[in-house]
């Protein structure tokens, strides 16, 4: 959170009709050396003007508009303001990001998320991530944890900077990525820790998850649930869909990481599975 630099206020009360001035940004989110920007609809006609002046005094080179996420891969729809390369790296407790902001989530609110998963695993632990985009939350565990990593990412476009990413931060040697659906990765039975990076749907990967985890592991479950289905939900769900495949769960830990949408919660659980 930041307030409005006088700077910014300065040059644009200048260029912008009076009662414009008070709907400019207060907040925006820097990745790397990209700034995205919340606009309000008012401020349509000034847009580029308004982006190159943030640019300026904040110091980016590229600015998009703030918009939503959508779809199975999570594609933002941020349209472009100002210069035009989209593609930065974002260095965030020790790990470098490289990522195109337009085109690859990366959500700010999940930072508690990627700090808490940068001592969460033992060195000797296997840790398959199966929704890996970029290495948003991997990428802690093998830089940091120094842990094996698998990482599958369905996404062609953001598999490319996955396998950079594992370069940039030289962890090659302990983390292997896998550009496919993770529903068709062979491996059974190999898994201590796994996580499930995921929204909305992330039920549907349980049976997956479960055949690939040991006899006992670790999940990271994550899902949005309506909060009047809270506490129960997700952890009814996961426990009903893991007893059907012959695996009891202990709730070892439930974090909301963000609202979703009105009354959503994005919720992780820390969930410890064994086959009975
Ligand atoms: N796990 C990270 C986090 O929580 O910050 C990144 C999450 S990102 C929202 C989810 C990623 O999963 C996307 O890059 C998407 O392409 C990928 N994905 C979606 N369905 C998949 C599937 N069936 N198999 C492998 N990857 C998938």
């Amino acid at each position: 959170t930041q307030v409005i630099k006088p700077r910014i206020r300065e040059i644009l009360s200048k260029e912008l009709p009076p009662e414009l001035v008070s709907l400019l940004p207060k907040r925006w989110v820097k990745i790397g050396d990209v700034l995205l920007l919340p606009l309000r609809p008012e401020l349509e006609p000034y847009k580029h003007r308004i982006a190159q002046v943030y640019a300026e005094v904040i110091g980016a080179k590229t600015v998009l508009r703030k918009g939503h996420i959508h779809g199975e891969t999570r594609k933002p729809d941020y349209e472009l303001l100002y210069g035009n390369d989209t593609v930065t790296v974002h260095v965030e407790n020790g790990i470098k990001y490289k990522l195109d902001v337009a085109k690859i989530m990366f959500s700010p609110a999940n930072v508690k998320e990627r700090v808490r998963m940068a001592n969460i695993a033992r060195p000797d632990e296997l840790v398959v991530d199966m929704f890996a985009g970029i290495g948003h939350l991997s990428l802690p565990i093998a830089v940091h944890c120094k842990a094996k990593v698998i990482a599958i990412e369905k996404d062609p476009y953001t598999f490319k900077f996955l396998v950079e990413n594992i370069h940039l931060n030289k962890v090659q040697d302990r983390m292997t990525a896998y550009n496919m659906d993770n529903r068709d990765f062979p491996g059974e039975n190999i898994a201590d820790r796994i996580l499930m990076g995921y929204v909305v749907k992330t039920h549907d990967f349980i049976p997956k998850a479960l055949e690939i985890a040991k006899d006992e592991a670790i999940i990271h479950y994550h899902n949005t649930v309506p909060e009047k289905l809270m506490p129960e939900e997700p952890f009814e769900t996961f426990k009903k869909i893991a007893r059907e495949h012959g695996y009891d769960v202990e709730k070892l830990n439930e974090l909301r990481i963000k609202r979703y949408a009105p009354g959503v919660w994005h919720v992780v659980l820390d969930l410890r599975v064994y086959k009975v």
